[in-house]
This record gives structure tokens, C-alpha cells and sequence, in this order.
């Protein structure tokens, strides 16, 4: 725990572990309700200093984290391998993606810009300034455990706000891992804080209540977002909202169905499923079936699952036993109800992988809407193909869901890919890009999806009042 520039100890410890060997790796406290009235305490006594520092000092202070993430670029993607579980690879790819938020946010500080509005009255002068919002609770999940700290904490900063980070209880070490390069990189005491916790309740109650923080930045389940949404509703505080997704994705019959199942594969597989923006229903049209399914299923049955730190593995652990039991009761309901599996199916319990959390690849054909893996969110390495006749119908099953956060289109025709793109009602769209992600691009969904985009100009924005001033001259 991290609070006003200090490391708390003393309290009692939760473990951590590693999901590929169920080694413990480390310990961090529970808090106390005493450190987080310690901590809302720190940050609001902070903001009144913060909010006065200029955006290119606060810039500076983020263009340093950056650098320093940079230069321990390796130390935290092995740490992040061992504490999640994913390739050390993909660990690389996701401590670039978060410093790219330091980087982005240090520069966007200082392009937040005012106005001047006309006003009818000749007497009168009208001026906009955007101010911070204030203290900001922020809660980010295990999956991407060093991006989404970075996403939210970086335009917070950068707007002038003070921050409390509760990170999930499965990646705490990743969490203390940032806290330190803040440190060092010389945000004053109290600016950033971090509060580790068994039980996310507690801290997340008192952010929607305590009226000190105004604004809440949530990544998570939808369920509990909305929970969570209606707290700080009541209270009524800002709220941003990154919740589940159940990303459809689409190959049109023009599309060449074997770079499609390559590039499907590649995203599908990517932290073993366990992103919201995972195609989670592949739609191919019948007559593209079968050389797609072959080309997928090839794919799934490549994939090396073990410990990330191996080289060559290019599947890691699911993060837990639970997390297990959902992919397997989904694929159990799905063959119940008349689904192929093509590959996979089942948990890994070769003598290396028996203790941790390892599911196979799985490609799952013939899925139907009465399956339960065709409505619910699938959280693990499970693809499953869904078959249709035309582009109207298979438009309306990809909008038949209550997540609108990504999709994924595959075609060679630019109408038939704008067509698509215009009726989808999704946040995010890859229109034969499985990665449409980058800290210069707006993040986020509809529906239950969430509230709010991350990243991108916009992110800064979510950050920030707008304050009018009325000049009677
Ligand atoms: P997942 O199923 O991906 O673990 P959760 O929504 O449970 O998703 O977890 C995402 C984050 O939300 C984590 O930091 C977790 O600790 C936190 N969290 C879970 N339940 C609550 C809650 N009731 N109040 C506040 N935070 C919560």
C-alpha cells in the first residue's frame, strides 16, 4: 500500500500467485478502513496543491515515468509473466502499450485548451476553462494489469487530478511496480495512492461515498460496474466505465476465410481470452466454412500452452480454478446443445501444466443462439464459429447482445466494410485489423459495454469540468 509518499506495511498480507505453477510470489496488505480514510485523506490534502502545478510540469513528471518504464521494460513484463501469467512476449507488448499512455497523456497535458464564446450582449464576455475534477478512485483489473493502470492514472494526472488506484487482488505486484516509477519519478506525496484489499467492496463503497472523490474510473465486469455505477450515481459522481464485451466477428464472403482464421486466431488466443475485446462469435458464411474452420483449428492446435517465461510458449494460464470451471461449463453446455468441437475441449493436465490453470485452445462450430457461450461473455481461449446465409442477418445476430464494446469485420469490398462498420453498435471496430488499440485512439463501449472512452483526446476529457465564466464588462 501506497499512501501520501508512503509504504504501508504491518497489516494482514494476501497472498499472490503465480497462475502457471499456483506458486505463491509475493504478499501485500489488506487495508485497514483506516488506510482508505488515510488515503482519501492524502489525496484530497494533495489535490489542492496538484491542481495548481502547470501542465508542463505535471507533463514532465509523466515524460519521466515513461522513461523509466522504458528503461525497466523487461524487469516489469517478467514480473507481469509471472504474476498473470501471459508469454513474456505479449508482457513486452502490453508494458509498451502502457508507457505509450505516459507518453501520450505527458504531451496532451498541455493541449487542454479553454474558450472564448461570443456573447449577444455587447457588455458581456463569455470564457470557458476546463478545470480538474478533483480526487479519482480508480479499480483496474488482473487481465491487463500494468496498461489499464496507465490508462486511467496518466490523463487523471495529467489533468490536475489526484489518484487512489485499487488494483485487482490477482496483480497487486504489477500495481506496486507502478507506484514505484511514480515515486521515483517525483509525483508528490499524496498524488498517487494505492490501496490493496481483499475484499474490492470496501474500497469501492467508500469511493462512490465519500463525497471527497468525484470521480470514479472503473475497469471491469459489467455486473459489478453496475453496481458500482449506481453508487456513485446516487452520490452523483463522475464515473467512466470499461466493462465486458462480447465482440462478434464477422468474415464476408469476399474475405480470403484463410487470412481470416490466421488473423482471428492471433487476437482470439491473445492473453488466453481473457481481454473484453476477445471475438467471442465468429460469424462465417456457410460457403466459407470449411477452409476456415481447417486453417483455425491448425492454428489453435500450434499453440504451445505453458509457462510464459518458457520460450516458444505461446499460451499462458487461465488466471484461476474459477475462471477454469466458467470456459468448461460454457463448452459443456455448448456440446450438450449440439456444438462440434473441433479442437481442444478440455483442461490441460500434462504433469507440467497440472498446477496451474491451463485450458486447451478450443474451436467450437455449429454454436446456436440457445448456447449459453452465444450470449454470456467468454473469458478464456474458446472460439466459437457461428454460421450464416446473409450480410442482413448476420448484422442482426452481431447486434443481438447487450455488450457493444469491439468488433471485428473481414472483407475485400470497401462498401461492403463501410456497410458493416455504419450498422455495427460497437465502440471499437477492426476492419481487418485484429489490433485496434493504440493510446492515440479513443477505448470504449456501448450498452453494457460502459460509459466513457480511455485514451485519445477524449481521454484527457473525462478528466475535466468545464467552468464558464460570465464577464459583464
Ligand atoms: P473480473 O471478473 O474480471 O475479475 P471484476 O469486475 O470482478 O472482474 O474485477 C475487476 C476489478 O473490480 C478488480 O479490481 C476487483 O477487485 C474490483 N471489484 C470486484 N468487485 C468489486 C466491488 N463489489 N466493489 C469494488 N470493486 C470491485
Amino acid at each position: 500500500m501506497y499512501i501520501n509518499g508512503e509504504w504501508l506495511t504491518g497489516r494482514p498480507e494476501l497472498s499472490v500467485t503465480n497462475p502457471a505453477t499456483g506458486e505463491v510470489i509475493g504478499q501485500v496488505p489488506d487495508c485497514t478502513d483506516q488506510d482508505i480514510e488515510a488515503a482519501i485523506t492524502a489525496a484530497d490534502c494533495a489535490f489542492k496543491e496538484w491542481r495548481k502545478t502547470t501542465a508542463y510540469h505535471r507533463s514532465q513528471l509523466l515524460y519521466r515515468a515513461w522513461e523509466l518504464m522504458i528503461r525497466q521494460k523487461r524487469e516489469l513484463a517478467e514480473l507481469m509473466t509471472r504474476e498473470q501469467g501471459k508469454p513474456l512476449k505479449a508482457s513486452l507488448n502490453e508494458v509498451q502499450y502502457g508507457a505509450d499512455f505516459l507518453l501520450w497523456f505527458a504531451e496532451e497535458a498541455k493541449r487542454v485548451y479553454g474558450q472564448s464564446i461570443p456573447s449577444a450582449r455587447e457588455n458581456q464576455r463569455f470564457m470557458v476553462q476546463k478545470s480538474p475534477v478533483g480526487v479519482v478512485g480508480a479499480i483496474t483489473p488482473w487481465n491487463y494489469p500494468i496498461s489499464m493502470i496507465t490508462r486511467k492514472l496518466a490523463p487523471a494526472l495529467a489533468a490536475g487530478c489526484t489518484v487512489i488506484l485499487k488494483p485487482a487482488e490477482s496483480t497487486p505486484l504489477c500495481a506496486k511496480a507502478m507506484m514505484e516509477i511514480f515515486a521515483e519519478a517525483g509525483f508528490p506525496a499524496g498524488v498517487v495512492n494505492m490501496l490493496t484489499v481483499q475484499d474490492p467492496s470496501r474500497v469501492g463503497d467508500a469511493f462512490c461515498t465519500d463525497p471527497r472523490v468525484r470521480k470514479l474510473t472503473f475497469t471491469g465486469s459489467t455486473p459489478v460496474g453496475k453496481k458500482l455505477n449506481g453508487l456513485a450515481a446516487a452520490n452523483m459522481k463522475r464515473v467512466s466505465m470499461e466493462l465486458g464485451g462480447h465482440a462478434p466477428a464477422i468474415v464476408f464472403p469476399d474475405a480470403d476465410p484463410v487470412h481470416a482464421a490466421k488473423g482471428l486466431s492471433l487476437v482470439k488466443f491473445l492473453n488466453t481470452g481473457q481481454a473484453c475485446i476477445s471475438p467471442n462469435r465468429i460469424f462465417v458464411h456457410e460457403d466459407q466454412l470449411e477452409p476456415f474452420i481447417k486453417e483455425l483449428t491448425s492454428r489453435a492446435n500450434r499453440l504451445v500452452a505453458g509457462n510464459g517465461m518458457t520460450e516458444g510458449v505461446g499460451i499462458g494460464p487461465l488466471i484461476n480454478n474459477q475462471a477454469i470451471q466458467k470456459v468448461d461449463s460454457q463448452v459443456k453446455d455448448a456440446v450438450a446443445k449440439g456444438a462440434k468441437v473441433e479442437t481442444g475441449g478440455l483442461r490441460l493436465m500434462d504433469n507440467d501444466l497440472s498446477d496451474g490453470y491451463f485450458y486447451a485452445p478450443t474451436v467450437l462450430s455449429g454454436v446456436t443462439p440457445e448456447m449459453k457461450i452465444y450470449r454470456e461473455e467468454t473469458f478464456g481461449p474458446v472460439a466459437p464459429v457461428i454460421t450464416y446465409r446473409s450480410e442482413d442477418d448476420v448484422i442482426a445476430m452481431a447486434n443481438d447482445t447487450e455488450y457493444g464494446l469491439a468488433a471485428y469485420i473481414y472483407s475485400n469490398n470497401m462498401t461492403t466494410a463501410m456497410r458493416a462498420f455504419e450498422a455495427l453498435d460497437f465502440g471499437i471496430i477492426g476492419i481487418n485489423d485484429i489490433n485496434p488499440t493504440s493510446a492515440s485512439a479513443p477505448f470504449g463501449g456501448m450498452k453494457n459495454s460502459g460509459l466513457g472512452r480511455e485514451g485519445a483526446q477524449e481521454g484527457i476529457e473525462e478528466y475535466l469540468e468545464t467552468k464558464l465564466g460570465g464577464f459583464a464588462l
